[in-house]
């Protein structure tokens, strides 16, 4: 066995991984990274399929973030945020704040619901404070704390206010986001530590049971028939806790496409109306861009006059939240840094004269760390070249083509692509949408064909999730829908 791999097995505890499955077989110890390729210490190459874990955009060794990181590293790696600013930290700070502002554009407006939601006007707020922290979790822990805390000092009332959020969300491992969160097989356990959140109906149109359309060899969102009851459902849960006398704080969701809830896509309209209830109802809206941001939910018609323009997918849908959080993709997926972006308003109600201790008393040690930084501000120079706008446009068009070859398996239920993140839901027969029984590991069991035959993914239950660098090729799209392919054709057939 490979040295660094023995080391492992004696010592690393990995994460979301049964380790006594892990500890019988040999693990691929990654040595280095080019691209959209990863290689290992035999000096085999695999297609990075998932962007190692939705966190890389540009690749692996990009030349101008690895010199972006290496000229910061001649200065100086951190120093803290609690008592000094640095130059990094703030130049990003106004780099994140003109991206979420820019023009909003309402790409997908072809078809709105029928019902009395669209009476409700959009006020979008403009982002203006940005609070560094370390990930995804902390980003969403931020966020939840500034909702509470500036519901409760603005509200006249005394009660605790309460959070709502989607059915099968996922916002982190801390326990603020996983009170948020509504995975039972992840959340269930920990009951006792959480806090209370309610949760709403999320719109899953290939299971959901106000969907009265028989199967079809399409993205269920394109044939379903159903009267939006999912978004009267939402009306419905804050119009009763309205009445209860203490309304929602704020509007939890991930916009566009859940992610580790299956890689669960909303249809056209769905967010925009969404949203505007929760604000009509006083909600403020905490958008988890976490996966979804920086351009992985596609490039919007208007990219080749407005490069810089939606990089964030609530601007798909016109939306602009009252927190933006962001993580993994933030410094291309090189460095752990997360932000969360919020309005004026809610930076007011934080001040006061320092004996007030109206302070908000959160904080990390590496928050606003340099090296992290410096990464993010050259993740997005890239980010906003008419260069990677076509690759992203490219690559989307490709994965489309590429995924239409999987129809032809019955085991294929549902294809899901949102933009630059796409899903692919295992079923035991497309006919039935009967599913696998998670012990019987149908994803898992893919994805390990798939690593031999050098694609390397990971799936959220029977989902499997391609989701590369924007810099793959055509080819290794090809490459990495026809691995899933062949790996479907084969495990199953051997079943
Ligand atoms: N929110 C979303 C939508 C995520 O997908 C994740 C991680 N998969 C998180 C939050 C948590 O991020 P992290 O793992 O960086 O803490």
């Amino acid at each position: 066995m490979n040295p660094f791999a023995q080391l492992d097995h004696k010592f690393v505890w990995h994460p979301f991984t049964q380790m006594r499955d892990w500890l019988k077989r040999e693990p691929v110890v990654i040595a280095s990274g080019r691209s959209a390729m990863l290689r290992d210490a035999r000096g085999r190459e695999y297609l990075d399929a998932n962007s190692s874990i939705w966190t890389n955009l540009h690749g692996h060794g990009h030349p101008k973030i690895n010199k972006a990181i290496n000229r910061q590293l001649e200065k100086i790696a951190h120093s803290s945020a609690l008592g000094f600013a640095n130059e990094p930290a703030s130049v990003l700070a106004e780099k994140l704040v003109q991206i979420a502002n820019c023009k909003l554009q309402i790409t997908n407006a072809k078809e709105t619901p029928p019902q009395s939601h669209s009476r409700f006007a959009i006020r979008n707020p403009q982002l203006s404070k940005v609070f560094f922290s370390d990930d995804g979790s902390t980003a969403m822990e931020v966020a939840l704390k500034l909702a509470y805390e500036f519901a409760r000092r603005t509200r006249g009332n005394k009660s605790r206010p309460k959070f709502l959020s989607l059915a099968r969300a996922y916002h982190g491992d801390t326990i603020g986001a996983v009170s948020a969160g509504h995975i039972d097989l992840f959340h269930k356990a920990y009951a006792g530590l959480l806090f209370q959140t309610d949760q709403v109906m999320s719109p899953y149109c290939y299971r959901c049971p106000f969907n009265h359309a028989k199967p079809e060899r399409a993205d269920a969102r394109k044939y379903r028939k159903c009267n939006w009851e999912c978004v009267g459902l939402v009306e419905q849960k804050f119009a009763v806790q309205k009445r209860k006398g203490n309304s929602f704080a704020a509007f939890v969701f991930e916009p566009l496409i859940q992610g580790s809830a299956g890689m669960i896509p909303q249809p056209d309209g769905w967010l925009r109306q969404v949203t505007s209830i929760a604000r009509h109802h006083g909600a403020l809206l905490i958008a988890d861009e976490v996966m979804t941001g920086f351009g992985r939910t596609g490039v919007p018609a208007a990219s080749d006059q407005q490069p810089a323009s939606s990089l964030f997918a609530s601007q798909h849908e016109g939306v602009q939240p009252d927190f933006l959080c962001l993580a993994k993709g933030l410094t291309g997926g090189y460095l752990p840094m997360a932000a969360t972006l919020t309005t004026q308003k809610v930076f007011d109600a934080f001040l006061g004269e320092y004996k007030e201790f109206k302070t908000f008393f959160h904080g990390h040690s590496f928050t606003g760390n340099q090296l992290g930084a410096a990464a993010a501000l050259a993740s997005l120079q890239i980010l906003q070249t008419k260069k990677s706008c076509r690759q992203r446009e490219q690559l989307q068009k490709a994965l489309h083509t590429e995924l239409q070859t999987l129809w032809s398996l019955p085991n294929v239920g549902d294809i899901r692509q949102v933009g630059l993140v796409t899903g692919i839901e295992l079923v035991k027969d497309w006919r039935t949408r009967q599913q696998f029984d998670l012990r019987e590991r149908a994803g898992v069991r893919i994805c390990e064909a798939m690593a031999r035959q050098g694609v390397l993914t990971r799936p959220v239950g029977n989902v499997i999730v391609l989701m590369p660098p924007y810099c793959t090729t055509a080819a290794q799209a090809k490459k990495m829908v026809s691995a899933l392919h062949e790996s479907v054709a084969e495990v199953f057939r051997a079943r």
